[in-house]
């Protein structure tokens, strides 16, 4: 266990504790033991965070510092992560459940995350609009938004961090991280590093604690000019209801229910193989994951039997068993939740192939673990293919005709991501083209990559992170007109000097 109780809030450049003193212990989800101690911050600290990203934004040196001495910095931030990638890996893994080697492709992505914002930093960022006129320059210019909240969820943490506040260094924001109350291990190993690199004072700043409590101190708060959120659609649905009040930006990225459909004339075994990755990967805790199986019905039984036989197959275990395959869930009432969606799927007509409940093999300690679980016979008037359960479970639809698949694929109010597989380019192209997500793979599923933005249509959220538009986010664009022969308007008469001229 890290003993973090001291000091884990971060700011005005300090680590301090909470204003009353109150902690909150973090425990493992594989068997209850105790990870950290942390501070749980008050509404007050929330407002001195606030005070001090405002402080360091207003008066501070860091929005002028320029884009290459910010990619410098933020490329130093890159090569402390990856001399600390193991105690990084080891930190959430300990939070999250999730296996160690999970957690280690995490850290080498938000590596990858950094490097790729410190050197979009040194690309182009002002823009000459051609007026045509020599005495003219128009220039459209991108500055810091301000002061950010950034908010996190609990299923990758550090990574879901890094999509934010990389690029709101580069863009010389300052900003008030704040991670699931869960899992606050590896935000508060990053802020120390943030230190180490040479972050100013101010800039950085970390509240740990509840949304119910801080949440709304943070995002109702004049001085806050945009919140990023990472989450679920109901917190989102309330922040953005917040965030009105003051006309904030805010960046929305929120659940999915994503379509993985599969044509008969795909190549099964790499379909096949690959619907058990997207749905069972992290126990489905991962937002984009592939709960909707959409299936031809000439190979529903070949393609459900398989993957009914290969889900009784995954392995569960900690973050130390090497022979795991998956890990637990987050907590007990995240388990009970989708318990619960199971029950009530099978109250609405699907059928239960397999799973369905904890699992409590031998060796599986006290922990929140889920067996993979299958429905078939779903269909979208379900809560089941509706609802995100962000737990392990695949439901089945059939379809007969390409229109068919699309529409049942775009019948959600999420649109995060989907995939489509078939041999048939065209057709791919074509499902691809219809299909309302964010992210579309073709014979794949999963690859994202820094340089791509991701984001969601509908209701799965607004703005993009990654990629240029991740950067865009956190920049305000000024038109900046010079006029270097200036001249009378001569819109309006004006009386004072026809007088003058008679006069003369
Ligand atoms: P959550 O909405 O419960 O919490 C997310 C964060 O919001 C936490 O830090 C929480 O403390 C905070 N929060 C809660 N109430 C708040 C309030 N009123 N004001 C401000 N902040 C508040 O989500 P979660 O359970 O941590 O994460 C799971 C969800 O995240 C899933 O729905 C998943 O799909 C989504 N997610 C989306 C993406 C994406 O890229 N679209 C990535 C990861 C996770």
């Amino acid at each position: 266990m890290s003993d973090q109780s001291a000091k884990t809030l971060f700011f005005g450049g300090e680590w301090r504790s909470a204003s009353d003193g109150a902690t909150r212990e973090i425990r493992s989800p594989d068997d209850g033991s105790l990870v950290a101690v942390v501070s749980e911050a008050t509404e007050l600290d929330v407002a001195s965070a606030i005070a001090s990203a405002r402080a360091s934004f207003d008066a501070g040196e860091f929005p002028s510092w320029g884009w290459a001495k910010r990619s410098a910095l933020v490329a130093r931030i890159a090569d402390l992560l990856e001399r600390d990638a193991e105690k990084f890996a080891l930190l959430e893994s300990g939070d999250t459940g999730k296996r160690l080697i999970e957690a280690r492709y995490d850290i080498a992505d938000v590596v990858s995350v950094f490097r790729y914002y410190a050197g979009l930093g040194l690309t182009e960022h002002e823009r000459v609009v051609q007026i045509g006129d020599d005495h003219i320059d128009s220039r459209i210019i991108s500055e810091p938004v301000g002061v950010c909240a950034l908010i996190g969820p609990w299923n990758y943490p550090l990574l879901q961090a890094s999509w934010k506040v990389a690029p709101a260094l580069i863009a010389g924001c300052s900003f008030i991280l704040k991670p699931s109350e869960l899992t606050p291990s590896t935000a508060i190993a990053l802020v120390h590093l943030f230190e180490e690199a040479g972050v100013p004072k101010g800039v950085a700043n970390l509240i740990l604690g509840a949304g119910a409590v801080v949440g709304t101190p943070l995002t109702s708060d004049s001085r806050v000019d945009l919140v990023s959120f990472t989450g679920g659609l109901e917190t989102g649905k309330r922040i953005m209801g917040v965030c009105a009040q003051t006309v904030k930006k805010v960046a929305l990225e929120l659940g999915g229910k994503n379509p993985n459909i599969i044509f008969a004339d795909a190549d099964l075994d790499a379909a096949i193989d690959n619907a058990v990755t997207a749905v069972f990967l992290h126990s489905g805790q991962v937002c984009s994951a592939g709960t909707r199986l959409l299936v031809e019905r000439s190979i529903h039984d070949r393609v459900v039997n398989q993957i009914v036989a290969r889900a009784k197959m995954i392995r569960l275990g900690g973050p130390d068993d090497l022979e795991a395959e998956t890990g637990p869930l987050i907590s007990k009432a995240h388990l009970e939740k989708v318990a619960t969606y199971v029950e009530k799927a099978v109250a609405e007509g699907a059928t239960l192939l397999t799973g369905g409940k904890r699992s409590t093999l031998d060796g599986l300690r006290d922990g929140w673990y889920f067996e993979p679980t299958v429905l078939d016979n779903c269909n979208t008037k379900m809560s089941c293919v509706q609802d995100e359960s962000f737990g392990p479970v695949l439901t089945i639809e059939v379809f007969d005709t390409e229109s068919e698949a699309i529409s049942l694929g775009n019948d959600t109010i999420y649109g995060l991501a989907g995939a489509v597989w078939t041999k048939d380019v065209a057709k791919a192209k074509r499902v691809a083209g219809a299909l309302r997500h964010g992210t579309i793979w073709i014979n794949d599923f999963g690859p994202y990559k820094a340089q791509a933005e991701w984001g969601g249509f509908k209701a799965s959220g607004i703005g993009r992170e990654l990629g240029p538009s991740g950067l865009h986010e956190y920049l305000e664009i000024k038109h900046v007109w010079t006029n270097t022969s200036p001249a009378r308007s001569g819109w309006f008469a004006d009386s004072l000097n026809s007088q003058v001229e008679e006069k003369g």
